[in-house]
């Protein structure tokens, strides 16, 4: 019934104004102008107190990163029993100085011999799984990650990067990076080198260091570093990671140069004696490595010079200052560091070039764009090949010029060496290059020992370039 009256009502939202705050209810249409007046006064009124109530109020705290993952120093590795490589030197961080370290195994070690049982393949890769952290274990590394890439025998670290899915293999590192915010990342040496030379080794070194430098981009796999919509419910699509810009990176190797290394990095005794455990780091080492029971093939004699040789390590670089040769942790202070863009790709062959394709060509432009191009100074590119095999030498004939060119190749090999390749002469097109394919193979005599081979090209009547390789005629038990 329209009565014209205007009834006084409160409610919870007049209330906040007090006992005498009402607001009305319209219920006559010749009241119209007058209460929709008072109705427009008291909204704005509602909305100014509305605003004032959010410039004051405090939203909650915005949770940080997940303390439990901080870590001073992530290990990157191929294989369960990689660690070992480094262990001594992380025990001894562990105890001493107290800092946090975590592993990231880009595999799961799901191929080689064992040395316990039958298991293979992928029982084989949940017996490696344990092994590993019951190894770190025996140190204090609690946390580790196991990627996807299947163990992938071989010496050529684009055959990994091709088995494990370089952009999938390399999303995880870099998530793990955001997830655990290293100050220091320490990894394999992304290298060609003659000693074990595994590829998944040097595979692990290259995520580790293109993660480096991508962790703190937050165009690199946005959806890492979105922030969900509502974290407590479902159905959120940001993974809510931050950026990370880690401050060093340093790398090791198994190479059989380990002397090269002498001074390019620094170096840790194993020989000082754990506080604790009364016994040298050396044998905190070894302790570690007596949970690998699959891979113990190790003779006594092995294992000592194994553990008892110092860790020593190669400079990557460093975005905080500091020295190649002094302590990793120099310079690294509790204040994280903003994003560091690296030098990136960019072409530097002359307008005719002649050069070692494969992965040595990988890494030349690899080097240069993480701005660690001082590893391509460590030793002249080298191979090695068991006496009575061949050895696969991939070269590349670039024409960067407007011209298509005949380029003749000539190869100065030492005595004994035979090679195998289709053509002597080669027609480059325009802006092309041409992957030449060539295969050598060592005389028997030639057994144990390291020899010079060089290819020589000419173009228009000049030499355009010379490649070398060093080849050690000698197997490690790789396929090449
Ligand atoms: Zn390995």
């Amino acid at each position: 019934m329209d009565t014209g009256e205007v009834r006084p009502q409160t409610c919870a939202v007049a209330n906040f104004y007090g006992p005498s705050c009402s607001f009305y209810l319209i219920d006559s249409e010749d009241q119209v102008p007058m209460r929709t007046r008072k109705l427009l006064g008291l909204g704005i009124l509602l909305w100014l107190f509305g605003a004032r109530v959010c410039a004051q109020q405090e939203a909650p705290a915005s949770p940080g990163p997940d303390a439990r993952y901080k870590v001073d120093g992530l290990v990157v590795v191929g294989h369960p029993d990689d660690d070992i490589e480094v262990a001594a030197y992380l025990a001894k961080m562990i105890e001493q100085q107290h800092k946090h370290f975590a592993v990231v195994y880009t595999t799961r070690g799901n191929s080689g011999g064992n040395a316990v049982g039958y298991e293979q393949s992928a029982a084989l890769a949940d017996v490696r799984e344990m092994e590993a952290r019951h190894s770190l274990a025996t140190y204090g590394i609690g946390n580790a990650w196991f990627l996807r890439g299947s163990d992938t025998p071989g010496a050529d670290v684009l055959h990994s990067l091709e088995a494990w899915g370089h952009g999938q293999a390399l999303e995880e590192v870099v998530r793990l990076v955001r997830l655990t915010r290293p100050e220091v990342i320490l990894t394999w040496l992304p290298d060609y080198v003659v000693g074990e030379n595994h590829e998944d080794h040097q595979g692990a070194g290259v995520l580790a260091t293109e993660a480096f430098d991508l962790a703190a981009n937050p165009l690199a796999f946005p959806e890492q570093v979105t922030a969900p919509r509502n974290r407590l419910n479902i159905s959120n699509y940001g993974e809510g990671l931050r950026p990370w810009q880690p401050k060093k990176i340093y790398y090791f190797s198994d190479a059989m140069h380990f002397d090269f290394f002498k001074g390019k990095g620094p170096e840790y005794r194993t020989s000082e004696i754990s506080p604790s455990r009364k016994i040298p780091y050396s044998q905190l080492a070894a302790e570690a490595w007596s949970h690998y029971r699959t891979q113990n093939d190790f003779t006594d004699a092995q294992l000592k010079e194994f553990t008892e040789s110092p860790v020593r390590f190669i400079f990557g670089k460093s975005l905080v200052g500091g020295t190649p040769v002094n302590d990793i942790f120099e310079g690294v202070g509790p204040a994280a560091i903003g994003y560091v863009r690296p030098r990136g790709y960019e072409p530097q062959s002359p307008e005719l070039a002649f050069e070692l394709g494969g992965p040595w060509a990988f890494y030349r432009a690899f080097w240069s764009a993480h701005n660690i191009e001082h590893l391509a100074d460590l030793y002249p590119p080298e191979a090695q090949v068991a006496p009575g095999e061949s050895l696969w030498v991939p070269l590349l004939i670039r024409n960067d010029t407007d011209a298509p060119k005949k380029v003749t190749l000539r190869a100065v090999l030492p005595a004994g060496w035979s090679e195998r390749r289709d053509a002597a002469v080669y027609s480059v097109e325009p802006h092309d290059c041409y992957p030449v394919q060539l295969t050598v193979t060592p005389p028997e005599s030639d057994k144990s020992r390291w020899q010079t081979l060089a290819w020589e090209a000419t173009a228009d009547g000049r030499k355009i370039g010379t490649v070398t390789l060093r080849v050690d005629v000698v197997g490690n038990g790789l396929p090449q």
